[in-house]
């Protein structure tokens, strides 16, 4: 079944495409949201400037074009929620403070999960390994931002976050390696909460059945655990 959720239609009526915009991470930046209705950015920009040369009261479509920028951004805010990988950039702009993500940011993620960035693992990084990672090291990741500036290596939000996004990719070895005890750990500690459930049950039948005295559980314990 189509993912009506992922496809907005452009009201201009003339435009060459066919009318309806797939929402991904190259469109969402180049949508208009005017009136309730939405349009390709071109599309819009044609739709102004025939208002402004057809009409003589065309002060609405010169407000229209001259404010594109503020409904290119209310587009956005509209239909970031309807394109894949949403969780992973509402988070980005959450920490990072910021009303929209820039392209590259985009490009360069993708890259990166689809493997095609330079340099970086064969079959890329799965996206769920690098947003956790992401959220695990917000702490460190700042103060290597506050050492910079400390430096006085000042960046925009967009140099920070694909600065961000390079350390990151560079700690995934040291992260896998992380993984993989925690792993471990859990395995032991599913281990341990299984003996306890097989212990609380032996001592119950075994009370039961006056095998053992209240106090003799040490005892039992170690019959348990030697088997
Ligand atoms: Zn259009």
């Amino acid at each position: 079944m189509e993912d009506r959720k992922a496809i907005v239609k452009c009201k201009y009526k003339k435009c060459n495409c066919n009318n309806e915009i797939p929402l991904n991470e190259n469109t969402i930046n180049n949508i208009v949201r005017y009136g309730n209705a939405y349009y390709h950015s071109d599309c819009f920009i044609n739709w102004c400037n025939e208002g402004i040369n057809h009409f003589k009261a065309n002060q609405k479509y010169k407000d229209a074009l001259s404010s594109i920028e503020v409904y290119k951004e209310d587009a956005y805010k509209h239909l970031i929620n309807r394109i894949e990988n949403y969780d992973l950039y509402k988070f980005i702009m959450d920490r990072y403070d910021v009303k929209t993500l820039d392209t590259y940011v985009y490009v360069k993620l993708n890259r990166i999960f689809n493997g095609t960035l330079e340099g970086i693992r064969e079959g890329g990084i799965p996206k769920e390994h690098f947003f956790d990672m992401w959220k695990r090291k917000t702490h460190q990741l700042d103060k290597i931002h506050q050492q910079n500036i400390v430096k006085g290596k000042n960046m925009t939000t967009t140099q920070t976050i694909m600065y961000d996004i390079s350390v990151l990719i560079n700690k995934y070895d040291s992260y896998l390696k992380w993984l993989e005890r925690e792993k471990i750990i859990q395995a032991e500690a599913n281990y341990n909460n299984a003996s306890t459930k097989l212990l609380t049950r032996e001592i119950k039948n075994r009370r039961e059945n006056n095998i053992v005295e209240k106090d003799d559980i040490s005892t039992l314990v170690n019959d348990i655990f030697d088997d």
